[in-house]
């Protein structure tokens, strides 16, 4: 860890304070009383480094906060296969969120809803009023949609604001607009509004990512067939697409996490996006080049912010947006989005090639050696036997390590 942290100083440019705060120091103690309510504690977990990561021509180290193992590991070997044929080439559209207005109680909803839509100007106006500050950079409530549903108890009037919320993610934002219009649009169409708030289902916040992954680096010809089978049981089956889908989220839910954002707002999207066509399908789709290649492409929502929430407040979400060097929201959902991709490519290749868990138990065996109760140098001596033995168990761990004498 040390080495690591030298090497990244040198090339981020880290001070001392910011390299001790990686080293495990607390930076929250104070700060989390301030955070969420009846504070006890904090909760920590491991922060890594995905690397060999070439985006849009550009060097990445990703911060990535999370638990398990194998993950960063295996993000940053499928980065490593992409950049043979130049790395991750990723775009997103928009950085514009849905704020859902309620309407119910109306006699002729259609009439209704051509009501809101001639009031469209009116409506952007007194949206825009509640945030100067986003409208200064550039932001702001740009168009207004109406949908008729019909539900149990009736038809509703459901008003779409849309917002381009800029480099942050936009719930509070999105949500103060949505409350000062919602008067009007009782007032123009007689009827009662309950809900008025933001929706996680960012379809004008869609982010896309693309590599082409070499066929001799993946091990071959069988192997590339392997993927794209794995990917078709995948897109037509739900139950293998939640699984799927949870290794693409391993990594975009560790980096949502380090930086700050709201790893729920990200993972309803996504998980929601996913099933958008009716049922529940894959975020990734896989095809063969003419050399016989496997191309890679994911398109996902993904809200997330360089300003509001936890990413200005956490110091440590501030290092690590540094350590990452994303200039903007877009960057950074972008990174993401490669990123996703890169989890998903290994994790089937794992599956094609080996099974997930020969990489997995060796990477999960010091975990075992931990639960084990090894300390120190004794984690790895337990971890190392285990590998070796190919019994990455509980009960062996316990006899290793009282034969080391631990
Ligand atoms: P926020 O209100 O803290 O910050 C956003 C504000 O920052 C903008 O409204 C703008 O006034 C200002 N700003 C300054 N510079 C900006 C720039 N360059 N671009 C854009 N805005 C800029 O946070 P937020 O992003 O509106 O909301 C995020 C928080 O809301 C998260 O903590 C999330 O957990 C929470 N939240 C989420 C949901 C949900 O996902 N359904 C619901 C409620 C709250």
């Amino acid at each position: 860890m040390k080495e690591r942290l030298s090497v990244l100083a040198r090339k981020r440019g880290l001070n001392e304070e910011e390299i001790r705060m990686l080293e495990g120091r607390g930076c929250l103690q104070e700060l989390a009383e301030g955070m969420i309510e009846n504070v006890i504690g904090v909760m920590e977990v491991p922060l890594g480094l995905a690397v060999n990561f070439l985006i849009n021509g550009k060097e990445y180290l990703i911060p990535m906060a999370i638990e398990e193992p194998s993950v960063v590991a295996a993000a940053s070997n499928a980065a490593r296969i992409a950049r043979l044929h130049g790395g991750f080439a990723t775009k997103m559209d928009s950085s514009c969120m849905i704020g859902q207005i309620q309407l119910v109680g109306v006699d002729e909803p259609l009439k209704a809803k051509a009501r809101i839509l001639e009031c469209k100007d009116k409506i952007l106006e007194r949206a825009n009023e509640c945030d100067p500050i986003l409208v200064k950079f550039g932001g702001g409530a740009r168009d207004i949609e109406v949908r008729v549903i019909d539900t149990r108890l009736g038809p509703m009037v459901i008003t779409h604001l849309i917002v381009d919320t800029r480099d942050a993610m936009g719930a509070n934002a999105v949500n103060t607009m949505a409350e000062a219009v919602a008067p009007m649009i009782e007032e123009m169409t007689g009827g009662h509004v309950y809900l008025r708030i933001l929706s996680n289902l960012a379809t004008k916040r869609l982010v896309r990512a693309q590599a082409v992954f070499d066929k001799e680096a993946l091990g071959g010809e069988s192997v590339v067939d392997g993927i794209l089978s794995a990917w078709a049981f995948a897109e037509s089956d739900p139950y293998r697409a939640a699984t799927h889908n949870k290794g693409i989220m391993n990594g975009i839910t560790a980096l949502v996490l380090a930086t700050g954002n709201d790893t729920r707002a990200v993972e309803a999207g996504v998980h929601a996006y996913a099933a958008i066509k009716g049922r529940y399908s894959t975020l990734t789709v896989y095809e063969k080049d003419k050399e016989g290649n496997l191309v890679g492409t994911i398109e996902l929502p993904c809200a997330v912010g360089l300003v509001g929430g936890a990413t200005k407040t956490h110091p440590k979400a501030r290092l690590n947006l540094k350590i990452l060097g994303v200039e903007s929201a877009s960057e950074l959902a972008q990174v993401a989005a490669a990123l996703g991709l890169a989890q998903n490519l290994a994790a089937l290749r794992a599956l094609t090639v080996e099974g997930i868990q020969k990489g997995h138990m060796s990477l999960h065996a010091r975990n075992i050696a931990i639960m084990a109760g090894a300390q120190g140098d004794l984690i790895d001596a337990v971890a190392e036997r285990m590998v070796a033995e190919k019994c990455v168990r509980m009960d062996r761990a316990q006899e290793i390590l009282k034969e080391l004498g631990g």
